[in-house]
């Protein structure tokens, strides 16, 4: 999904936007072959190093005609205190270096581009430390960043992606709202508090990710991004954060010092330890396919034109919808992307990425990514969105789209065709879908169960977005039905159910998650949904404020069924290996679709102990409809699971079979081990 971001300018960026008019070669063909000829500087020196013979400075920019470092006693508002001429080095770089250790003060690189033309300063593309607002990098010890333990931290082994559980969160929505109990509201250190309660002394916080039981956090982009003024935190600014500024940095709003580069690392590193340590996973949302700024952007202060796609009048192509998309397939960038995921894995040990707008980044891009985390951590997974938000120079055939996953190993996109078939039309408010009572998205919610595999059942012709089995593994699938983006379940449940108690919608969405989590594949969910959190009707809250983004923990207490049907569905699927198969081939074996015609019904057994599993067979029977549906079930010793919107995996009740009601909208779940 997008957002239609107009990012917010500073004043520094403002000016270089006057310095540096758009470019004047004309055809995307002629400006690939004219940046083909550009060196590549793949030296792991870029664009700090200190060591006993000083401290040095390596700024990529072949066309430069001069560049200049200049040196800070703080981070904003002061003089430079040094200023250093930097020489032309091998494969486009600029090098200078200044005698001794400069830890503790403040850098900024000035280029003269090829045009003579003097542009803004900026910290550069690989600043790993910065000060307040991120305007000028820092020069300190990384090693001193470290939290104790952090040498012996670990994130969750995990054998497949599909024995993952994500859990899609913003660090203010997660803890900002008064009934939290979290001391850091809004915080990297709100996950590090633990026993931290409601009013109502219900878990909150880590705590209550340990007891819902989800496997992996994902946290929405975290890295310094442009849009919330870290010298005014007290202002209770709100971003979604998908404008990213310094891609190598943590973001200065999460940190409880913004001024001091160090806390804001340190701190997201004791978030990571702490989540590690409670056996969680920790996903980080990317947005390498745009920056907030255009011209002013740290890219285009460095190597102005390289990193972006542009139309054939030469302005900024936008398949970000957000004023600029960038050029992957250039190498340059290609290695930015990799070497800058490759960072986040190894020194803040992330143990995956969620890629914004995917398949603005090209296939082979995408799959050096997925292929050099691996070799750093075999339990690192790779995910993201296999769209565009508008039309992008790069051919569809090399663009990493969802449609395109065959060709990429070890890269999962999500579904949007199990989101909108079970739940409606996300552009659509009022538009219901399977879970909600309107026919015709039966097809399409099967191929999200089978995970957008081939499967001789499925008929992908009668799919609703996608007609063809585009996954050649359920690795490369995630299942949802909200995140982040558009209404939240709850909030499109009441938008498409009119005249319907709140009870009713309750019971769509747990029929709605019960797909979701049964589904092969990886299932995910938006932070929140499990207490049917809302977003008061507003499909687009990238920048509203906490009373409409923030979790209201008291929730826990008003929804504790909702709460507790969550905790069991994700239980149910955490012992259960026959949701989670690990090919195409096992799903074609295993699962079997009984012949229903009824609309708005669809049932399916897993059989044979598939995967593995201590069940001999597992029937499941989604009743989307508003009667209730006489399933027939074969003769024997089954334990119901799942019925009339009760759900335990250790069983709620038996039954010999035959034919079994299935209340309207709602699921039935049974298991037989003979
Ligand atoms: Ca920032």
């Amino acid at each position: 999904m997008n957002r239609p971001i107009k990012p917010i300018g500073s004043a520094i960026m403002a000016i270089a936007a006057l310095a540096s008019p758009a470019l004047t070669i004309n055809a995307q063909e002629n400006m690939d072959s004219h940046y083909a000829t550009w060196p590549v500087y793949d030296g792991n020196d870029l664009e700090l190093r200190v060591d006993g013979n000083g401290t040095h400075f390596t700024v990529w920019s072949p066309e430069a005609k001069a560049a200049t470092v200049y040196i800070y006693d703080s981070d904003r508002n002061t003089p430079a205190v040094d200023s250093l001429t930097m020489t032309r080095g091998d494969r486009g770089t600029w090098r200078a270096t200044a005698p001794g250790q400069l830890y503790g003060k403040f850098y900024t690189f000035a280029i003269t581009d090829g045009r003579g033309r003097r542009l803004a300063e900026t910290p550069g593309v690989w600043a790993k430390a910065v000060g307040t607002n991120g305007h000028r990098a820092a020069i300190i010890d990384l090693a001193g960043t470290d939290p104790e333990g952090w040498s012996e931290d670990r994130g969750p082994e995990l054998k497949s992606i599909n024995d993952a559980v994500i859990y899609e969160m913003h660090h203010r929505d997660f803890s900002v709202h008064p009934s939290s109990g979290i001391v850091h509201k809004g915080k990297f250190l709100a996950l590090t508090e633990e026993q931290t309660r409601s009013l109502a002394g219900d878990k909150t916080g880590i705590e209550h990710l340990k007891e819902l039981g989800v496997t992996h956090v994902h946290i929405l982009p975290s890295y310094d991004y442009n849009s919330v003024d870290e010298s005014n935190l007290l202002s209770n600014q709100y971003n979604w954060g998908y404008d990213p500024y310094n891609y190598n940095a943590p973001e200065g709003s999460y940190s409880t010092d913004p001024a001091n580069p160090a806390a804001r690392i340190t701190e997201m590193k004791k978030m990571v330890q702490a989540l590690h340590r409670a056996g969680i996973g920790v996903v980080m949302d990317v947005v390498y396919n745009h920056t907030a700024d255009n011209d002013g952007s740290n890219f285009s202060l460095t190597a102005p034109g390289y990193y972006y796609r542009h139309r054939q009048d030469g302005s900024y192509s936008d398949a970000s919808g957000c004023g600029n998309e960038t050029a992957s397939e250039r190498r340059q960038m290609s290695d930015f992307i990799v070497n800058s995921v490759k960072y986040w894995a190894k020194e803040y040990h992330i143990d995956g990425f969620r890629f914004d707008l995917m398949a603005i980044h090209d296939i082979e891009t995408m799959n050096r990514v997925a292929d050099e985390l691996k070799k750093i951590n075999p339990s690192i997974f790779v995910y993201g969105e296999g769209w565009t938000a508008g039309d992008s120079p790069l051919p569809a055939d090399r663009r990493a789209l969802k449609e395109n996953v065959a060709k990429m190993d070890g890269i999962a996109v999500f579904s949007d065709d199990i989101r909108d078939a079970i739940k409606g039309h996300y552009s659509n408010a009022a538009d219901r879908g399977f879970a909600t009572g309107k026919p015709g998205n039966e097809e399409t919610v099967k191929i999200g169960i089978v995970a957008s595999t081939a499967h001789p059942q499925v008929d992908y012709s009668k799919g609703n977005n996608s007609k063809f089995a585009y996954a050649s593994a359920p690795t490369q699938i995630i299942n949802y039905v909200s995140c982040h983006d558009d209404l939240t379940l709850t909030d499109k449940l009441a938008a498409s159910m009119p005249g319907s108690s709140e009870a009713d919608r309750q019971r769509a969405a747990r029929l709605a998650q019960t797909i979701v989590f049964t589904s092969q594949g990886t299932p995910f969910m938006f932070a929140g949904e499990e207490l049917f959190r809302d977003k008061k009707g507003v499909h687009n809250s990238y920048k509203s404020p906490d009373s409409i983004n923030a979790i209201d923990w008291s929730l826990k207490n008003k929804n504790r069924e909702q709460f507790d049907y969550y905790r069991e569905l994700i239980r149910l699927r955490r012992e259960h290996p026959a949701f989670r198969l690990r090919t195409a081939d096992e799903i074609a074996r295993h699962l079997v679709f009984d012949k229903i015609e009824s609309p708005n019904i669809i049932s399916y057994s897993l059989k044979d102990n598939a995967g593995g599993d201590s069940w001999k067979e597992i029937k499941l029977v989604f009743n989307g409809s508003d009667a209730p549906f006489a399933a027939r079930i074969p003769k024997g010793e089954w334990t119901v699971i799942a019925r009339d919107g009760k759900i335990d995996a250790d069983g709620l009740d038996s039954v010999k079979g035959g034919t079994t009601m299935v209340a309207p909208t709602s699921a039935l779940i049974l298991a037989r081990t003979k």
